[in-house]
């Protein structure tokens, strides 16, 4: 879990476009292939984001990933692991707890297991 942990902050750090928080995400089946979904935070939003516009205008990095996985036709989450972390100015990874609207998302798609830093 420490591994897909630093991949999901490296992901963050390189993509994301927010200035201060830079959140990433991984979604990774939990057994057998290991094909990854990622995503990163960013200072937009779109149809079906579970952050409400007056929260700020921003997609969440597990939500990101989710879109991308579904567009690559998954629909079942709960075979899936979901990471996302991201790394402080001090290079070390911080704390990157889904915000209570993605929580929701995560919940009601049924992860298998869901770890962030
Ligand atoms: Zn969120």
């Amino acid at each position: 879990m420490q591994k897909q942990l630093i991949a999901a902050a490296e992901y963050g750090q390189r993509f994301s476009q927010h200035d201060t928080y830079r959140h990433g995400a991984i979604i990774e089946r939990a057994t057998g292939s290991k094909t990854r979904y990622y995503g990163s935070n960013s200072l937009k939003t779109t149809p079906g984001s579970p952050k409400p516009e007056w929260k700020g205008k921003t997609i969440c990095a597990e939500f990101d990933a989710v879109l991308r996985a579904s567009r690559e036709s998954v629909t079942d989450f709960t075979k899936y692991n979901l990471y996302v972390a991201r790394y402080g100015k001090d290079g070390l990874l911080r704390n990157s707890k889904p915000c209570m609207w993605c929580d929701g998302l995560i919940r009601r798609l049924g992860f298998k297991g869901v770890y962030h830093s």
